[in-house]
């Protein structure tokens, strides 16, 4: 086993940014203690202390916001504005939970028979989580806000090329006065990941384990979490379809369809990937999406103004060449777009394919980047039927002035979110997580702050 460093390419110039030394076994393991020894004292903490950190650590967010703001973009090439927004959802969030959160997790007395009955809601331990770089401060928030505030404390494996951002979000932590031990980030190199998550997972010190990412990651952390018998939540990948009736207002349907599909590069999971749009209006549709998405102005994620900027990896530059290029083959067209830019860095176009079918790579696999794929449909019945051809099920999206007739059509689909007339956002108010191979449990609300408890019962006679 090599223990090596973490190099953080900045994708906007393919340029190093940053190497970090990675946490050998030593290190592992000092962490690991801490983080347990933390949550036997912090689980003993009355939740309103616990939700007092939360406020600080919304505060420090708030205090830090630009720079860590420049960190993210400056790693994994999110738009500058982009970035800002996802510093301050975090902030509000922590503020919404320190807030609502203690009411989800106060305990309850139901009426069963004599003597009184009691559920209570009491943190597991440490939380081990693997997570991606897309949103690389909320994804870490929306799990660890909730989980920790229910008195357990987080083990993180941030993705590498985000390895600044983890390390900064641990200070954040620690600025905030968390106790030693309730965040702490591990930097470790992929090639020792799946070895070193196994361990973690297995050890007896770990309750639990969450993973945000790939569904063949996900299947690799729940596999270990099966062996050691230990509860997983996933959040995986998706290919949410967007699907636009015959009746629906076009003007807004293309408006949310760029914004949906160009957030973040097109590196989202809930992202509107699958457009699958009535046959009678499918060549305005197409027109207008060209349309739009050739007067994106793509550049340096930095510059103020700048609509889309590179991907974050060049693996995933090349991924998603390959499956353009594949979809084309297999007889879709490709209206605009389609190959990297000629420029340093990791850039891809807004790129369209029309008459993508059931079967091509565009449709089958999850794309993940800037690439529209559209699908015509003769009648409800087909566009049902598209929209749940599928491994996935994270979120839907349904395009209709009918509201009610798009609601019926949304509640056919199969997904773990699906909204009318409004894009798929996660929202702290509102549960999140998918079906199928998107994943399972929920992140958020009040069911998302009881994922990581003991629903423990008590009966007192
Ligand atoms: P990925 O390879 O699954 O990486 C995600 C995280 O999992 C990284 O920290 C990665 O670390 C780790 N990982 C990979 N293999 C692992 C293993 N065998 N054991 C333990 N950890 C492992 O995903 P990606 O390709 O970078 O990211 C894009 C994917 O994530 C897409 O499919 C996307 O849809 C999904 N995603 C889902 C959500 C959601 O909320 N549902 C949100 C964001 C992204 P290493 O890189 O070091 O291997």
């Amino acid at each position: 086993v090599e223990w090596s460093t973490v190099t953080v390419v900045d994708p906007a110039t393919g340029e190093e940014l940053a190497a970090y030394p990675e946490h050998g076994p030593a290190e592992i393991e000092a962490a690991l203690a801490a983080a347990d020894a933390a949550f036997r004292a912090w689980r003993s903490r009355p939740v309103a202390e616990r939700a007092q950190l939360l406020d600080a650590v919304a505060r420090v967010l708030r205090e830090r916001a630009d720079n860590l703001a420049r960190r993210i973009t400056a790693e994994m090439g999110k738009p500058l504005a982009e970035a800002r927004f996802e510093v301050e959802k975090c902030a509000s969030a922590c503020a919404y939970f320190a807030e609502a959160g203690p009411a989800a997790l106060a305990d309850e007395t139901i009426d069963a028979g004599p003597g009184r009955s009691i559920v209570t809601y009491e943190p597991l331990g440490v939380i081990f989580a693997v997570m991606p770089w897309n949103f690389p401060l909320w994804q870490v928030i929306r799990f660890a806000g909730p989980a920790i505030l229910a008195g357990n404390t987080a083990l993180l494996k941030h993705a590498p090329n985000v390895s600044g951002t983890a390390l900064a979000l641990e200070d954040v932590f620690r600025a905030a006065g968390a106790p030693a031990g309730v965040l702490t980030s591990l930097i470790v190199a992929p090639p020792n990941v799946p070895r070193v998550s196994a361990d973690l997972i297995a050890d007896p010190r770990v309750a639990a384990v969450t993973l945000t990412g790939s569904d063949r990651a996900g299947a690799f952390v729940a596999a270990e979490a099966g062996r050691a018998l230990k509860k997983s939540v996933l959040e995986l990948g998706g290919s949410d379809p967007f699907v636009v009736l015959a009746d629906a207002d076009l003007d807004v349907a293309v408006h949310n369809a760029v914004k949906g599909r160009l957030m973040c590069a097109g590196q989202t999971c809930i992202a509107p990937k699958r457009f699958l749009v009535d046959a009678t209006i499918v060549r305005e549709f197409e027109c207008r999406m060209v349309d739009a998405l050739e007067m994106v102005r793509v550049g340096d994620p930095r510059e103020e103004g700048t609509q889309l900027g590179p991907l974050a990896r060049l693996d995933i530059l090349e991924t998603l060449e390959r499956q353009v290029a594949e979809t084309v083959e297999q007889g879709a067209v490709l209206r605009t777009g389609g190959r990297r830019l000629d420029r340093p860095g990791y850039y891809f176009p807004p790129t369209v394919l029309t008459g993508v079918r059931p079967g091509m790579t565009a449709f089958t696999d999850e794309t993940f980047g800037p690439v529209v794929a559209i699908t015509p449909f003769a009648d409800e019945d087909e566009a049902v039927a598209l929209a749940n051809d599928t491994r996935y099920g994270l979120g839907a999206t349904v395009w209709s002035t009918d509201t009610e007739r798009a609601h019926a059509v949304a509640r056919r689909i199969e997904s773990g979110a699906v909204s009318v007339n409004t894009l798929v956002a996660s929202d702290p108010r509102l549960p999140f997580g998918g079906i199928k191979r998107s994943g399972y449990g929920r992140e958020l609300a009040a069911v998302g702050a009881r994922e990581f408890t003991n629903i423990r019962t008590y009966k007192l006679a």
